[in-house]
């Protein structure tokens, strides 16, 4: 707990949208100090500013390993992350020090839902090409057979991974007249009964899905899920659409899938690393749709999130309830 009078040091990896400022300097009990800037932290910044912090609040793309705790030292009590994934920390070694860490589920689905099922369309309907021939001077008529793709009607979808992002999508590609709602995870869930859903194995789901979704956890077991045996398993007129953490994908075998004719086409809102270098293959493609992690970037959602996650810092600093906490 704080002593009476003596504010808790704090210390934010970033600018952060002012509905969380607003949090915590309303609660009037922590020594704000932020990395002040919209750009990454440098890692020896991070290092210096977390010194005898009680509080972290830091982003996705902060590593927070043994070294940023030992730096932090023993005051350490909470790190807030602005963020639902938490496959940036080490929670092995997070707990071993007994730091409780919050984070923001729920007030992301429905924008990372709403990006993922624009992304999918864009993919599958080849948006970014039309876009570019449209401007470029490519549209010369209208023609039977130019820039088609494949449609969600009558289609069989399947959804890897159907928490809350995944459930969400699975609400919203329903009414395009889905045939059939296949997902795969490491338990049935009752939920699916919502969208018919029918839980069957991974290969299965890979073998007979028109469109994959891919809205699963960053975790060991699917690091690299997305591999050669993985592509070599789907249609070759199916989609892949990645809005869950880059590394569930082996990018060069995606790129060899994508330019052999194994698959269709591709959409990544997530990537490894990110950003994705400008020269990278996978950009030269057509029938890869790249995004920047733009999953949860609503202004109204990430307001939300600062908020939430400013909670969760205060919670956690206060020895009190925090809204979002991780249990691990
Ligand atoms: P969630 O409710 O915890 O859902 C994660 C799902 O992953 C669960 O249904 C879980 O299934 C599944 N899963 C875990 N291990 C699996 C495995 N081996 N095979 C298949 N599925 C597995 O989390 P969420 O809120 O939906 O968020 C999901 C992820 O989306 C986050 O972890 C984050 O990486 C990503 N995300 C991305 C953006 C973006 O901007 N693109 C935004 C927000 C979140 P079981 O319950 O059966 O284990």
């Amino acid at each position: 707990m704080q002593t009476v009078g003596k504010l808790m040091k704090v210390f934010l990896t970033r600018r952060i949208p002012p509905e969380g400022m607003k949090v915590l300097t309303a609660a009037g009990v922590c020594e704000l100090s932020l990395w002040d800037s919209d750009e990454p932290v440098p890692r020896p910044e991070l290092l210096r500013g977390v010194q005898g912090a009680h509080g972290l609040l830091c982003l996705l793309s902060d590593k927070i390993d043994a070294e940023v705790l030992d730096a932090a030292g023993p005051n350490l009590k909470v790190i807030s992350t602005l963020s639902v994934g938490f496959d940036h920390m080490a929670l092995d070694e997070i707990k071993k020090r007994g730091i409780r860490v919050g984070y923001t589920p729920d007030v992301l689905t429905d924008a990372t839902a709403e990006l993922t099922v624009a992304l999918l369309l864009a993919t599958a309907r080849r948006l970014p090409e039309g876009v570019e021939e449209v401007k470029n001077g490519g549209w010369s008529s209208w023609k039977p057979l130019w820039l088609c793709g494949y449609g969600l009607s009558g289609s069989t979808v399947g959804v890897i991974g159907l928490g809350r992002i995944g459930m969400a999508i699975a609400r919203r590609l329903m009414p395009f007249g889905v045939k059939r709602l296949l997902y795969s995870g490491r338990t049935a869930k009752a939920h699916a009964a919502e969208v018919n859903g029918e839980f069957v194995p991974l290969d299965t789901l890979v073998s007979e899905s028109d469109f994959i979704v891919v809205s699963c956890s960053l975790t060991p077991e699917t690091q690299g899920l997305c591999d050669k045996a993985f592509f070599s398993k789907m249609k070759n007129t199916a989609v892949l659409v990645n809005s869950s953490r880059g590394a569930v994908v082996n990018q060069e075998d995606l790129y060899e899938a994508l330019t052999s004719g194994q698959i269709a086409a591709a959409g990544l809102d997530v990537t490894t690393p990110e950003p994705l270098p400008t020269n990278h293959p996978l950009l030269k493609l057509k029938n890869c749709v790249v995004l920047p992690h733009i999953g949860s970037a609503t202004y109204s959602t990430r307001g939300i999130m600062a908020a939430l996650s400013a909670q969760n810092l205060l919670g956690g600093l206060q020895g009190a309830d925090m809204p979002s906490e991780l249990t691990f």
